[in-house]
Order: C-alpha cells, then structure tokens, then sequence
C-alpha cells in the first residue's frame, strides 16, 4: 500500500523522545521551551508556543485576536474543516471567500469585492484565516494590504507549510500577519504525533495564548493580584483549556526540525519526477507562483472531466484498488453537513466547487521511493488513457 501522506521516524527521534521518557519531566519540563525556541529561530517569528493540535492552535489564536460572538471571520472553502471550526469555537460567525484557479488559495480579489459589500453592510470580518494550501503561500502582500484598509487581523493557517517561504523569508515569521499556526500531524511536514504551534511577533498575543493553553493559569508574579504569595500560590486569572504540547512530543519535533530542509528538498524532487512523467497527459499539475516557495505537502493534479466528478471519481477508485492511496483535498468546508444546516448552499463559492470536481492528491512524502512513484505514475496514466 502506498499511503497519499506519512510521517518519517528515525532512530535519532526514537533516541529524542528516550531521552525524555527516563528524565524527570515528560510534560511541562525543559523539551517544550526548548523546541519552541528552536521553531521561532528556524522561522524568524519574535514567539512560538506550542499545543496539542493546530486546531487547538487556531482556537487559542481567535480568542488571543479578541474574537467574540456574533464578530465574522472569514476563511477559504478549500481547507481542512479545523480552519473554520475555530470561529464557531468562540461563538461567531464564520464566512468564505473563493479560491484563486490558479493556486487553490483564498483570492484575494474576490477578498477585496467581498470587503467592499461588507463594509457597506457593516459586517466586516474581524479575523480572516488564509490557508497556505499544499504548502503553497498565498498572496499575503494583497491580504495584508486589505487587513490595514479594512482593520481585520490575519491568521495563517499554515498547517501544510512549515519549511515554505514566500518572498525568501520563512512562513512563520508573520511578516504580512498577527499570528502564523502549524500543525504537526504525521501526514504533515514534521510531526510530534499530534501537536501544533502559534508563532507571533507580539508579545501580548503570546503571552495570552500560553496563558489560555494552559487553563489561564499563571505563577508570574508580576501577573498575580496577591501581595507577597506563597510559593506554591497560582491564580486562574482567565477562562482557558488544556492544550499543552508533552515533552515527549516536543522531544520529537525539535529532533525532526533538525530534517526539514532535507525534507522540503526531496519533496520539491518527487514534485519534479511528477512534472516530468505527467508531461503530455490530460490534466493539471500544480501552478507555483513565483513569490513563493512551496513545501509541497501534497501534490494535487485536476482531471477535466464533467462537474459531477465522474471521470476523476473511476481513476482515483482505480487507484486505490491497486494499493494507491490517493485522496481528496478538500471537500469545500460550506458543503459538509454541518455547514449547510448553517445555512451555506451548492453554487456558493463556485471555483472551490469546480476545483473539488477535479482534484486528487498524489502520494508524497519524503520516504516516497522512486519505484513506488513510477508505480502511481504508471497505474495513473494507464487509468486516464483507458
Ligand atoms: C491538518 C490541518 C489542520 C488541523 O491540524 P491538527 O494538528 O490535526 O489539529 C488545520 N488546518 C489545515 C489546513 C490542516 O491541513
């Protein structure tokens, strides 16, 4: 079987996260600090505060941007259902803005319409959460232009782009935004099993956020309200969870932040090989848009076929009978279940829909053989020709 996504684990990682399991802390020791220091140095960001998943990350970056009932954040269709959850975490309302065609991010000319009538309506977004979709940065100078004309704060939800870079700086170094989220699952760049991360280059916000992963608790007594505490006095100053990162995990993910530019090398490699053996056939390889530099967390190709997806639909069940085990990113967020019963409907955000239609994601990860990547290419050609 070969998976569309998977993790790397090394002996050094099993050593790392020993280490720790024979030391005296396994949670709330050294390794966090430690692998937080280590992720804003290799991104450039001011902070970095790590949790137990990206979507605790993004619930705790609503609720550090101030977001409230009944504000509006707005994200892209084409994402993972986390990115828009976490508005309705906090009680407010969630909206869309459609992808761009060419890169399957949010665009930021529809974004700029969109800002337009909803001034006019006054309900402008409070935070808007652009997704760095595949690994491919989107267009963050014309988002955040937009966020000073219009006062919306910018979240980027770059779950699938760690070690990406856009305009030769780091993702994670909030240039054009408040606060950048990773996620560190097995099928994304690096993992720590679960986990995630905030980075910010404002000292408030992550004070808030490490504040709110941790139950709102504080023992800074520069914080506290009591005169002269005891030793073991803490005061719950804030209603916050428990979204701590373990050592265990943290261990890991320092070990493998080690790797990552040799993994976004070799993933930019097997994109190649792809671009190279799918030349000539009928269908879409990714566009790169020359400002970025993507981590290429997955390789998506669309197949023209009718809008009901019948023709990508009978090659990816192809595929997958023979042990490949492509996927789908994404089922745009306003058409699950959920969200329609919030009121969203087909034919709402048309160039995500059509994208859907035609979108499978290739195998790739960095332990992709070349066998097993002449095998997709073979069984894929073989399936569009027939
Ligand atoms: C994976 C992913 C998430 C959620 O990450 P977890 O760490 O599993 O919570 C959020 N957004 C996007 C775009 C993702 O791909």
């Amino acid at each position: 079987m070969i998976p569309y996504g998977r993790q790397e684990i090394t002996e050094a990682d099993i050593a790392a996260v020993q280490d720790v399991l024979r030391s005296d802390f396994i949670t709330q020791g050294q390794a966090v600090p430690d692998f937080e220091f280590a992720l804003a140095k290799t991104c450039k960001a001011k902070f970095a505060v790590a949790t137990s998943s990206a979507t605790a990350a993004l619930h705790l970056s609503c609720l550090a941007l101030g977001v409230k009932t009944d504000d509006w954040v707005w994200t892209s269709p084409n994402t993972f259902a986390a990115s828009a959850n976490c508005a309705l975490y906090c009680g407010a309302q969630i909206d869309f803005v459609d992808i761009d065609e060419r890169t399957y991010n949010l665009c930021a000319l529809k974004l700029e319409e969109k800002l337009i009538a909803a001034e006019k309506n006054n309900c402008l977004p409070k935070v808007l959460i652009v997704v760095h979709f595949s690994g491919q940065p989107c267009d963050l100078k014309a988002v955040r232009a937009l966020s000073l004309k219009y006062g919306f704060k910018v979240v980027e939800d770059a779950s699938h782009a760690v070690g990406a870079q856009y305009d030769g700086e780091p993702i994670g170094a909030c240039i054009y935004s408040d606060i950048t989220v990773f996620s560190f699952h097995p099928v994304k760049i690096i993992t720590t099993g679960e986990g995630g991360a905030v980075l910010t280059n404002d000292a408030s916000v992550a004070r808030r956020i490490e504040l709110l992963r941790s139950h709102g608790i504080t023992r800074d007594s520069a914080e506290l309200e009591a005169n002269a505490p005891q030793p073991w006095h803490y005061e719950q100053q804030h209603l916050g969870y428990n979204y701590r990162m373990t050592d265990i995990q943290a261990a890991l993910g320092i070990s493998q932040l080690g790797r990552l530019p040799g993994y976004i090398s070799k993933r930019h490699e097997i994109a190649q090989r792809y671009e190279l053996a799918l030349a000539g056939q009928d269908l879409l390889t990714p566009w790169q848009h020359p400002t970025g530099h993507s981590s290429y967390h997955l390789f998506v190709i669309r197949i023209p076929g009718p809008a009901t997806g019948d023709r990508r639909n009978r090659i990816g069940r192809a595929l997958r009978s023979a042990g490949i085990q492509v996927n789908l990113h994404y089922i745009p967020v306003h058409l699950h279940p959920f969200y329609k019963q919030l009121g969203f409907k087909l034919g709402a955000f048309p160039a995500a829909e059509q994208y859907y239609s035609q979108a499978l994601s290739l195998p790739m990860y960095p332990t992709l053989t070349t066998r097993e990547q002449d095998s997709v290419v073979e069984h894929l050609t073989n399936e569009m020709n027939r």
